[in-house]
């Protein structure tokens, strides 16, 4: 039997592709964005449910595209169709560049109760390097109208690792970030594909090579700086106010179930993976035919698969994995079954052990994928 406690929905509009976007999103298809509210409505009913949601995440593409009362007329919908907690999590991702002090006074009363708000960086000249829409000035603006609009759980998205960045200019971009402060921080590195514009100006030389040194030391300041302001790094690339974690993405670290609604989004249930079509015009379609959309994923989850994605993900968690929990959960004593790797791990100075549990060290916050691969049911 299902156990979803959370419900992500995408919104794949952008109003244009940052270079260096990985994600499902369509820029020149606004137009499309009533049909495509009215095919996740109805997704919404194919999918109804009864297990109680205790969060759930607007995701893009860039939500804050639609209009105050399309956002509304989701959360209703949802209400509709879904058994939505009192105290239920409701995020939405904002662009800067999209929102105002009356737009968000608007989505709060619809419901949406935390804000997650793509800065990336302080700095006009990174923000045009990445090709976003919006100024450092658009984003201070936004956060100041956040507040007056009684946002009281705030994340902000920043990004580090970009080609040329000082060590000194991703501080001035932390050092705003924690003035301005935010309940809770996603820094995340620079990631590029090759298809994407920004990896094709780095390949050609219009912009210098990324340093995973330099990156390495960004890290190392966030950490310090952020635990002197409150702080408190609880993933790898996460930290949050106390009490200020988002609930949502713990669901995913935590190996709980969720629903993906909307082009391209994902689900996780009673050990099936799948995703619907990304592909904008087909999802419409379907549900003109009151047809739930194309999959284009759709796996069982082996039980040794199930058990390394729990491994992996528990350690991208702070306080890593209990082993009792672990033992609960699988019947497996993690330290017998795993001896090998984790007291090779440990002795690269990888992750650490304690009567709890194993948690990555900070050099294995900085090497995780050295750690995450060890666990893979292959490698056993
Ligand atoms: S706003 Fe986000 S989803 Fe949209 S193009 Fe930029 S990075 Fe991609």
């Amino acid at each position: 039997m299902s156990d979803i406690k959370a419900i992500y929905i995408h919104v794949p509009f952008c109003r244009r592709r940052c270079k260096y976007c990985s994600f499902i999103s369509y820029q020149s298809r606004e137009s499309d964005i009533p049909a495509y509210i009215d095919a996740v409505k109805n997704e919404f009913s194919l999918r109804s449910g009864n297990s109680i949601i205790n969060t759930v995440y607007f995701g893009g593409g860039t939500p804050s595209l639609l209009a105050a009362p399309q956002i509304s007329s989701l959360t209703s919908a949802m209400k509709d169709n879904f058994n939505l907690a009192n105290d239920c999590e409701i995020t939405m991702e904002a662009n800067p560049g999209t929102i105002d002090l009356n737009y968000l006074s608007e989505v709060k009363a619809a419901g949406i109760n935390r804000l997650s708000i793509g800065i990336q960086s302080f700095n006009d000249e990174e923000l045009s390097m990445l090709g976003r829409i919006h100024t450092a000035k658009d984003a201070l603006n936004a956060i100041k109208d956040a507040r007056e609009a009684a946002f009281d759980n705030l994340n902000i998205d920043l990004i580090y690792g970009l080609p040329g960045q000082s060590v000194d200019n991703w501080k001035d971009s932390l050092v705003k970030a924690v003035e301005v402060n935010p309940d809770h921080m996603s820094l995340y590195p620079l990631t590029l594909e090759p298809e994407e514009p920004l990896f094709k100006e780095i390949e050609s030389r219009v912009l210098p090579e990324i340093s995973a040194d330099t990156a390495a030391i960004q890290y190392e300041l966030a950490e310090q700086l952020l635990e002197k302001h409150g702080y408190i790094h609880y993933e790898i690339s996460n930290w949050a106010k106390p009490g200020k974690e988002c609930l949502h993405n713990l669901v995913y670290w935590q190996g709980g179930e969720y629903l993906g609604i909307g082009v391209a989004a994902h689900s996780y249930i009673v050990n099936r993976r799948s995703a619907n079509t990304a592909d904008l015009s087909q999802y419409i379609e379907s549900s003109s035919h009151n047809s739930l959309p194309p999959q284009e994923v759709d796996e069982t989850i082996t039980p040794e698969t199930e058990i390394a994605e729990s491994i992996i993900l528990g350690l991208r968690l702070c306080n890593g994995i209990d082993t009792k929990d672990f033992k609960k959960r699988f019947n497996i004593d993690i330290m017998k079954r795993y001896g090998r790797q984790i007291e090779e791990l440990i002795n690269f100075g990888l992750i650490e052990n304690d009567e709890n549990g194993i948690r990555l060290s900070p050099r294995g916050r900085l090497l995780g994928n050295e750690v995450f691969w060890r666990f893979l049911p292959d490698k056993l």
